[in-house]
């Protein structure tokens, strides 16, 4: 059974409700989480705000920096058992779970150094006076977490907040909690003040909704879908309380006939297998330059045949989606595709080892699918990719900008003058060049355009996005 942590302790529900733990690999509950409410919110407020109004708040900049690296090396030192942890609650492969346990640790290393380097400016005014202004910690910031990333989002997330001088209270996925209940651990047996960093389970609906209303936050990062993030603004307008909102995207990849396909083509691969497209920044979309459109296709369709599914133990290119909803979600988008008569190019394989009960689907390579359709236009957050052809370097500008997201795109091209170009006209708040992902980027600033949210986490640029801005003029003649 695992209990909320408030305030460096663990604590169990106020209402004593509970909520099952799935494995999807399997379909089978093995654990227990709190199923807590506004009142387990509150108390991780106060407890949050009495660190802040405490030792948590008056800690120098680089005792943060030094707690947030003994924090680090403590993922670091325990990241085989907090892998195991995601791996079984999210159904991830053993690689990407080592993967997501790794970047954690770099994310707090990240902010450790970052804490005392985030200053403000002295500013030239009228004669008489002096100007300067201060970057201030809001105080203490919510963070609703996802199912895809537990770790990753609260590295990222958390990381930043903590290191420009935050207390946190986290909400992760109901799905996926567990290995962020141990990270709050071991915060505090690295030696983070009681209040510093809490953790509270539970249904969106119920205690994500009572920490975006509570008026003890003073900023709510929020990562999820664009539907709960128009329904968290909301909340937050009535108080003005900031928000950084991380959503959806359809990320376009681009490949012209100069690309140099033996790179791009794994790489266009991974970025919609990876955690079984459940990732936010999933290469859905590949756009193709007519000229070579057909023989990419059928080395992308030759690929995916090969690729295979099955229990996350099993360590294969892709695990079981989170849970059964996203699996119908999937199929959903499919029969709308065959409906549709979008072509099916290729599948991947799901292996005889998985259970009946898990929530598995195989990779499938959809072809022409029209820019309008919702396939081309809608986040699946599951693996499937759909190819369209492009005819110039317009028409590929045009498709890859014809949805409502914007986070980001790949473009595979060997004319360098082309490249800046594309980097230009793309609006995606990331533009990888013949690269994509940039093997995750700690220290590069990501967020969106357009429905893929605002504000930016990741890299120092988050530090401005936690903290306030006060501008400071002394008349002194
Ligand atoms: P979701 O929006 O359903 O849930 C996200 C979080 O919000 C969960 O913790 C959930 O419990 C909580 N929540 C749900 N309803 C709420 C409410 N009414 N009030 C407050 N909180 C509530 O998203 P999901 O299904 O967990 O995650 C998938 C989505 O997240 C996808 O759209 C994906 O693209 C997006 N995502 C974005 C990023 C990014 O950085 N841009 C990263 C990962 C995931």
């Amino acid at each position: 059974m695992q209990l909320n942590f408030i305030d460096n302790d663990h604590h169990a529900s106020f209402s004593g409700r509970i909520l099952p733990v799935i494995d999807p690999s399997d379909g089978q509950p093995f654990d227990d989480i709190q199923r807590s409410d506004a009142r387990d919110i509150d108390a991780a407020v106060h407890a949050a705000r009495a660190a802040f109004d405490g030792p948590w708040g008056r800690l120098a900049a680089a005792e943060r920096g030094r707690l947030l690296m003994a924090l680090s090396r403590l993922v670091a030192e325990h990241a085989d058992e907090l892998a195991a942890l995601e791996q079984r609650d999210c159904g991830k492969p053993t690689a990407q779970a080592r993967a997501d346990a790794a970047a954690l640790a770099r994310y707090f290393e990240f902010y450790a150094g970052a804490c005392d380097k985030l200053h403000g400016e002295t500013i030239p005014y009228q004669s008489g006076y002096s100007v300067f202004t201060w970057r201030e910690p809001h105080g203490v910031t919510g963070h609703i977490v996802p199912w895809n990333y537990p770790m990753q989002i609260f590295g990222r997330s958390v990381g930043g907040a903590l290191a420009a001088g935050n207390a946190c209270v986290v909400k992760p996925a109901e799905d996926a909690c567990l290995s962020l209940i141990r990270v709050a651990q071991l915060a505090a047996e690295a030696g983070f003040p009681p209040g510093a960093v809490n953790v509270v389970t539970g249904y969106g609906h119920e205690v994500g909704d009572a920490l975006a209303r509570h008026p003890g936050i003073d900023h709510i990062s929020f990562t999820g879908s664009p539907k709960v993030g128009t329904l968290i603004q909301q909340v937050a307008a009535e108080r003005h309380c900031p928000v950084t909102l991380e959503l959806g995207g359809k990320s376009p990849q681009i490949i012209f006939a100069d690309a140099d396909l033996d790179a791009a083509l794994p790489v266009v691969i991974n970025a919609i297998v990876q955690n079984a497209g459940q990732t936010c920044s999933a290469g859905s979309r590949v756009l193709i330059e007519r000229s070579i459109y057909d023989a990419v296709l059928e080395r992308l369709g030759h690929a995916f045949t090969h690729l295979r599914v099955g229990p996350a133990a099993m360590d294969l290119n892709l695990g079981p989606l989170i849970r059964q909803s996203q699996q119908q979600r999937v199929w959903d988008f499919l029969s709308d595709a065959q409906a549709a008569h979008i072509p099916v190019v290729a599948q991947g394989v799901v292996v005889d080892e998985a259970p009946e009960s898990g929530f598995y689907q195989a990779p499938v390579l959809l072809a022409d699918v029209p820019v309008d359709h919702r396939l081309a236009q809608e986040e699946v957050f599951g693996p499937v990719l759909a190819a369209m052809p492009f005819e110039s370097e317009d028409h590929a500008v045009q498709l890859a900008n014809a949805t409502r997201f914007g986070l980001v795109a790949g473009v595979w091209t060997q004319d360098g003058a082309r490249q800046f170009r594309m980097a230009r006209r793309v609006k995606a708040g990331q533009v990888f060049i013949n690269n994509y992902g940039a093997g995750g980027g700690v220290e590069l600033p990501f967020g969106g355009y357009k429905s893929s949210g605002y504000g930016r986490e990741k890299g120092f640029e988050a530090l401005h996005g936690f903290t306030v801005l006060k501008t400071v003029a002394v008349h002194h003649g």
